[in-house]
């Protein structure tokens, strides 16, 4: 795979800023993402923080409620909630849980129940952990896209509860190795990290970064230089982002699912780059109104990074727990999009040498695609990136692959 190097505007920082947003007046959940969710609630009951509100349909896993407040209205898409601001959960005592203690299948059913989702990947952390033998647990604190830093950031601020939840993981898995994978240059990180590590099966690996490391295949390629054709989970690999540790860290813990998670705002457009607590189900809109933001015509707002994030709309976005980075972006150029004008830009890029010009036209065409192997795309978005004609390649390539796997 070719290693694209993304070049950053040294003058685009994030600042170590955490803002609390914890009053939102209401919380929204989706019932049709990752699923269908079946909601447990109606219009005008009363629900407790941290109480379950829909399961999905077919396994029942569930989603929970991040504030206590009144059920404001229900429909097949989704549950709005009204914050009442006492934050009223059932159960008061808090009890801290020993890591230790867990067997395999009671850490599998606690996740399951309260709900803990991946933000890196589409199996949920019951699934990867309750698989065959668990060999190798990679914990992947790199750069997901240009200017987001969010995993090296928590990685920095919460190693004690990382620490305390790898060494149980270590005991209980009996993993033959436990890597914490850490872009170059953060000495000062990993100084800390390993004056903190008491066994050697854990790892600190440093990694020059380029793009995508965040493709898990890419990501165990350059580390162990071994590609596998078949899944991760059955050579024995699992793989978390450091914000899917701590969700899994707060339900064993405290046996509590997650209410809250970590963003960053990033681009630039901010005019303060931080990062921000929200409760699940804030609205973006709500959040955003915390920062100062340099209102502007040509704003790209996207989910995620300006390689491959994804465009949204500040109306209506709700910040669920995949939601780790927002970027607003001056776009310098007019967005109009033009013919392809055949410059191969987007061939050079695309780190696993496919044509995205030549897939693009077949697709127009309808012909089939077999030789196009476009199911080895790895969802970069780096094609959209370069194209001087700002077509959507990628949105494109994704349906078509979505038909055939
Ligand atoms: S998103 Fe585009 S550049 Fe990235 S792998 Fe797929 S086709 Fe290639
Ligand atoms: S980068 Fe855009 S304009 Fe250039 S060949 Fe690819 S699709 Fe066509």
């Amino acid at each position: 795979m070719k290693k694209i190097k993304l070049e950053e505007n040294e003058n685009i920082e994030c600042s170590n800023k955490v803002i609390l947003l914890d009053n939102p007046t209401y919380v929204i959940f989706s019932l049709k993402a990752d699923g269908i969710y079946l909601p447990s609630i109606k219009k005008g009951d009363y629900v407790y923080q941290e109480e379950k509100i829909a399961i999905r349909k077919g396994n029942h896993f569930p989603i929970f409620s991040s504030v206590s407040g009144i059920v404001e209205m229900v429909d097949s898409n989704k549950i709005v909630i009204r914050n009442d601001f006492k934050n009223r959960v059932r159960e008061h005592n808090i009890i801290e849980y020993s890591l230790n203690s867990y067997t395999k299948l009671e850490i599998s059913n606690i996740l399951f129940q309260l709900g803990i989702i991946n933000s890196l990947d589409k199996n949920e952390p019951y699934e990867m952990l309750g698989k065959v033998v668990n060999k190798t647990l990679i914990i992947n604190a790199l750069q997901q896209d240009a200017y987001i830093y969010l995993q090296t950031f928590l990685l920095k601020i919460e190693r004690k509860e990382l620490l305390e939840l790898i060494e149980a993981f270590l005991e209980i898995y009996n993993f033959e190795e436990i890597l914490i994978v850490v872009p170059k240059n953060q000495e000062l990180l990993l100084e800390e990290w390993k004056s903190c590590i008491r066994d050697s099966k854990i790892k600190m690996v440093e990694m020059e970064e380029y793009y995508s490391l965040s493709n898990a295949k890419e990501l165990i390629r350059a580390i162990k230089k071994v590609t596998y054709a078949n899944g991760l989970i059955e050579n024995g690999i699992t793989i978390f982002n450091v914000s899917t540790m701590l969700a899994i860290y707060g339900a064993l813990k405290y046996r509590r699912p997650q209410i809250k998670t970590m963003i960053q705002f990033t681009g630039n457009m901010w005019k303060n780059n931080c990062y921000m607590e929200v409760r699940i189900g804030t609205s973006l809109q709500e959040a955003i109104e915390q920062l100062s933001y340099k209102r502007a015509t040509d704003v790209l707002l996207l989910k995620g990074g300006i390689v491959s994030g994804k465009v949204i709309n500040i109306n209506n976005y709700i910040i669920d727990a995949k939601a780790l980075a927002f970027t607003a972006w001056k776009v310098t150029k007019e967005i109009k999009q033009d013919s392809c004008i055949r410059c191969g830009k987007c061939s050079k890029a695309c780190p696993v040498n496919l044509h995205p010009a030549l897939i693009m036209d077949a697709i127009s065409k309808k012909r089939n695609l077999s030789r196009f192997e476009i199911q080895r795309c790895i969802d970069c978005g780096l094609c959209n990136y370069v194209c001087p004609s700002n077509i959507d390649i990628y949105k494109n390539i994704k349906r078509e692959k979505e038909k055939i796997i």
